[in-house]
């Protein structure tokens, strides 16, 4: 029974990373009938940011991977929430102690950061372990009778609770794309599980919760490798289950060396954010992917291919697609770069698989905006002809406005060069005979008008380029007739006529 999760901790919005975690998670419970869990890890009062627990939910919506379980949704397993589990992780924490797994250290961070120069200036490091816990200059439970344990935390002082960690053991463990990764022990430090404000550290709540949410395989990202001795141990302690274990390797910046962060977006000039997000204290705006005209689809695609690829040349994949094809075996152990131009190139691609009426009822809000009020046909045919050159709908307006209005201004270089002495007299001319064509089709209108040229014996282009600058302003826009045919011939008089003036 596959059940996997997505565990952010709310402090501040997700950035692409954390949604390729939830999407590797939601394509592995798919592709394996399984169920994806929404587990918000806000153990950390300090950090927690208001909304962005609401960012997370709102992204994974539009992104279209919404969560099995969550909060306020099937809560069985709930709360979802590790703030409303408080209570939980302290009987956990108290079972570690009983079984001598963990214990109380009253140590203040002065002390311990004396100790720790003090090593330093030996040429040692200081670990928090059994080098060092039983041996005079710690406080902790180890060392203090019980009496002496219990008079301490009677009378309010600090404390926390420490894992001990095992001596003299090479560690084995097996990760699902890393396969087996050994680690010596004695380089662990006793982390700590729990504090004496009542909170468990990230460590506790997530072991505990994975095992209470029977969650069968932990797909997060890389960064919590150097966590996993740590967590296998403390199912070891509690003798549970243990999960299976995948990490997904970094998300690399575009360019130069390192993993990307959340403020290269705005540094270098692409999203990094699935969407926009106001920082409440800043009130600084960061751009995301759905505002800047991103399909939701082709964001996912390209979030997919960032650590996996499919085996094939094939590319262009469709959510349940990529559900099929998901295997955390083709998962790389190397970091992906980001490649912000890839990821317009989806975008581009997808913009030739969606249908015109889905696009026009994009795009009739932008012209409606314009004062511009034309029927959803009309529309529909400007849609089907310009959108193969259109990466994000907000290009449609410049790739199609002459479709629209007559243009007011006249590319200048491509004027100079096809504007000649007698082209206003054979515009002239042309007039005259367009207004006796009565099928006005593209088609008939490109055959009468290409029979007129021949007959004159001119070249195409000294007709062609002027009409085409006539009609559009520059010598760009789709094919000409087919502009002729949907601007009508009235609109086209009109605008060689102004043209000539
Ligand atoms: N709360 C952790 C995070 O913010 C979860 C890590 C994990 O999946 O174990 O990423």
């Amino acid at each position: 029974n596959v059940r996997v999760r997505f565990a952010p901790s709310p402090t501040g919005p997700l950035h692409i990373g954390g949604v390729r975690t939830a999407l590797y998670n939601y394509l592995f419970a798919k592709k394996n009938n399984g169920t994806f869990i929404l587990r918000i890890e806000d153990t950390d009062q300090t950090r927690y940011v208001p909304n962005a627990e609401k960012y997370i939910i709102d992204s994974l919506n539009w992104c279209n991977i919404p969560f099995d379980e969550g909060p306020n949704k099937n809560e069985k397993f709930g709360p979802y929430k590790q703030s409303e589990r408080k209570d939980l992780y302290k009987e956990y924490a108290a079972i570690l102690i009983n079984t001598s797994w963990a214990y109380y250290a009253f140590d203040t961070s002065e002390e311990l950061d004396f100790l720790r120069k003090e090593h330093e200036e030996n040429g040692k490091t200081f670990i928090y372990n059994w080098h060092n816990r039983a041996k005079g200059k710690l406080v902790n439970s180890l060392v203090l009778t019980d009496e002496e344990v219990k008079a301490k935390i009677n009378a309010g002082e600090n404390y926390v609770i420490r894992f001990k960690s095992p001596q003299d053991e090479v560690l084995e463990m097996v990760d699902e794309i890393r396969g087996k990764i050994t680690i010596d022990t004695n380089t662990l430090d006793d982390k700590i599980l729990f504090k004496s404000d009542g909170m468990p550290t990230y460590h506790l709540a997530n072991i505990v919760d994975d095992h209470l949410m029977e969650i069968s395989h932990v797909i997060r990202g890389e960064e919590w490798l150097p966590s996993m001795p740590l967590h296998v141990l403390l199912y070891r302690a509690f003798g549970w289950y243990t999960p299976k274990f995948a990490h997904l390797p970094l998300i690399l910046k575009p360019v130069g060396k390192g993993k990307l962060s959340k403020r290269d977006g705005d540094k270098l000039g692409f999203p990094v954010f699935p969407l926009s997000y106001t920082n409440e204290e800043t009130n600084e705006i960061s751009k995301g992917y759905k505002e800047e005209g991103y399909f939701a689809d082709s964001f996912i695609n390209m979030l997919a291919f960032l650590g996996w690829n499919p085996g094939t040349e094939q590319e262009i994949f469709s959510l349940d697609e990529l559900v099929q094809a998901f295997d955390l075996k083709r998962v790389s152990k190397s970091g992906a770069k980001f490649n912000p131009d890839k990821t317009k190139w989806f975008n581009q691609q997808y913009m030739q698989q969606k249908n015109d009426a889905e696009l026009t009822d994009l795009y009739l809000p932008i012209l409606s905006e314009k004062g511009i009020t034309k029927d959803k046909v009309f529309v529909e045919k400007v849609v089907a002809s310009i959108k193969e050159r259109a990466v994000f709908v907000a290009d449609f307006w410049e790739l199609s406005n002459f479709f629209f209005e007559a243009p007011t201004e006249f590319d200048e270089k491509a004027s100079k060069k096809n504007w000649k002495e007698d082209t206003a007299e054979l515009m002239q001319q042309l007039i005259a005979f367009i207004s006796t064509i009565e099928d006005f089709s593209s088609a008939n209108t490109e055959n009468e008008i290409k029979e007129w040229i021949t007959a004159k014996e001119i070249g195409f282009g000294k007709v062609m380029q002027p009409l085409r600058l006539s009609l559009v302003g520059a010598l760009k826009g789709p094919h000409l007739f087919d502009i002729i045919e949907m601007i009508g011939k009235e609109e086209t008089i009109k605008r060689i006529e102004n043209a000539i003036k």
